[in-house]
Formats: C-alpha cells, sequence, structure tokens
C-alpha cells in the first residue's frame, strides 16, 4: 500500500479520526541516514506524528516540527512536515542500538529517554510561528504527543504510533490519531466509549501487518458511530528540499576569508544537509565564484 493520509469523522463531527502510512517514507528515512532498528522506529514514529499533527492545519504552506530532546543515547530528533504531505528529519545519533524491552519490543523510550522535552512549532507560513514545550512521559513518542495534545492543546486525543522493522528493511510503518472536538467533548458516554475501544488495540502496526487498510481500521474503531471518510486520500512522502544552489548560498553567507581557507585548505568544500544525509560538493573555482560575487557586491553597495 502507498504512503497514504485519510481523514474522517464521527458522531456528526464531534469525533476527528486521522490515520497515516509511512512504511515507505520511513524506509528511505532508514536508508538515506543508515538508521539502527532504534532509531527507525524513533524516527518513523515521530515522522508519523508530524504528519498526523500537521493534518488539521488549514493553509496549504503549514508546517509542524516536532523537536525531541531526550537523555537517552539517541540524542535529539527533529521533523518537519507539511501539509503538502512531505515530511523530512533525522536523529542525533543514527547508529545507536538498544536491546529489545522486557516485551521484545525496540526500546524507543530508553533510546530517546524518559527526562526531557517536546517541542512542537506550528508554522502556517507567514511568520508567526506558534511553538509549545511539555515535558517527555515516556520516550516513547506516541504518549509524550498525546500528552501535549491533551495539555498544550487541550483538545482531548489519543496517537497510536508504530514501526515494524524487520532484516530487509520497515515492513510497517504507520499511525493514527483521534481526537474529540469541543462540540462532543461535555458528552462522556461518547468519550468512554472510544477509551474502552482504543484500549483494545495492541498498536497500530499489528493492523498494518495483517493487511487492514485505514478505513478498514477506522470502521472496527468507530464504524457504529456514523463514521464518514473524507473522499480524498493524500500521499505522503519523504522530501526535503535542500539543493545545490541553496548550499552554494549558505557557503556564501560564510564570507569571503572563510572559502579563502576553505579553497588552500581542503581545496573545496563538502556540506552534508542534516535532514536528508545529502552530501553536496563545491570545488574550489565554484567557491572563487562565490568569492568574486561577494566583491562585486560589496562594491555596489
Ligand atoms: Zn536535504
Amino acid at each position: 500500500m502507498a504512503d497514504q493520509l485519510i481523514r474522517a469523522t464521527a458522531a456528526d463531527g464531534g469525533i476527528r479520526v486521522v490515520g497515516v502510512i509511512t512504511t515507505r517514507l520511513a524506509n528511505e528515512a532508514r536508508e538515506r541516514h543508515q538508521l539502527s532498528y532504534v532509531a527507525t522506529a524513533a524516527l518513523g514514529r515521530t515522522m508519523s506524528a508530524g504528519l498526523l499533527l500537521v493534518s488539521s492545519m488549514k493553509r496549504a504552506e503549514s508546517r509542524v516540527n516536532v523537536r525531541i530532546k531526550g537523555d537517552g543515547p539517541l540524542g535529539g530528533i527533529l521533523v518537519d512536515a507539511g501539509l503538502d504531505g512531505t515530511v523530512r528529519g533525522y536523529v542525533d545519533n543514527p547508529s545507536v542500538e538498544l536491546p529489545p524491552s522486557a516485551i521484545g519490543k525496540l526500546d524507543v523510550g530508553r533510546a530517546v529517554g524518559h527526562d526531557g522535552y517536546l517541542y512542537v512549532v506550528r508554522d502556517v507560513g507567514y511568520g508567526y510561528p506558534y511553538s509549545s514545550t511539555v515535558e517527555l512521559v515516556s520516550g516513547e513518542i506516541g504518549d509524550d504527543l498525546t500528552h501535549y495534545l491533551v495539555s498544550s492543546e487541550q483538545t482531548p486525543s489519543v496517537l497510536i504510533l508504530g514501526v515494524f522493522v524487520g532484516a530487509d528493511g520497515v515492513e510497517a510503518s504507520g499511525g493514527l490519531l483521534l481526537q474529540v472536538l469541543p462540540k462532543a467533548a461535555e458528552d462522556e458516554e461518547l468519550v468512554q466509549t472510544l477509551e474502552s475501544r482504543i484500549s483494545t488495540l495492541s498498536g497500530f502496526t499489528p493492523l498494518l501487518k495483517a493487511n487492514k487498510t485505514l478505513p478498514q481500521i477506522f470502521d472496527n474503531l468507530v464504524g457504529d458511530m456514523g463514521l464518514q471518510i473524507l473522499p480524498k486520500t493524500q500521499l505522503v512522502r519523504f522530501h526535503c528540499p535542500c539543493s545545490y544552489d541553496r548550499m552554494l548560498s549558505a557557503l556564501k553567507m560564510l564570507g569571503q576569508d572563510e572559502l579563502q581557507d576553505m579553497i588552500e585548505k581542503d581545496d573545496g568544500a563538502e556540506a552534508t544537509c542534516h535532514f536528508c544525509a545529502e552530501v553536496y560538493q563545491a570545488s574550489s573555482a565554484e567557491l572563487a565564484k562565490l568569492i568574486e560575487d561577494l566583491r562585486l557586491e560589496k562594491a555596489e553597495s
């Protein structure tokens, strides 16, 4: 199944349901960054979360950045997801591997760490990003983001995330977001029914591995509560807007002396994009041209 995001509502618009499948893009992140098993799970979960969080925004340029900084060996995680379905991200220490947890799962909580912070920045695209920070709950990412949605955005929500990594790569990855909107939040019976159904789920990846589609998963959860699946299936993908030209602009900002230094000491420059691990090389001739550009700009001003 292609990577995709599907939205739905139930209970006359009182419940918002969003599901995302990120198997391919999580595998692309794994290959690009040469991620360990546990790092693949951590980054895959965070990328799914970013896409689910941005899905409620309205303006086409909207983006969400999710940054997790725990005290575990993985270091920080940063994900940037857009309403256009693009997502990119990285972890500080991609090769960290840990033994499975007591219940035989990839130990994301220990890799991320239980102490630390989760930062979410919502940017609608015209310069006033809204940011919010909460303390980590478990480092398992799904719990931490659920806590963020409930405490910081005051929306009763459940976020279920899962990544299953086999010997050949990511076999299943995705997530599910259920939110009770203000018009239904007072309906305690509805909230309780929803909670009890969610508690019967044993995670998201078993459903994907059993070849359940997102509409089938929605149907199992809230099919009898007036489920309405929005017709548009949105494709999602790993994408980074970095380019050779952007790398040159970044180098130019270092200034003439630094560029001259790179020519003399390294006979060029090499830059790696944090987000997608793409490597860009600039020759001495290209650096000399940047110096020339800077000279001309200086002479003009
Ligand atoms: Zn990049």
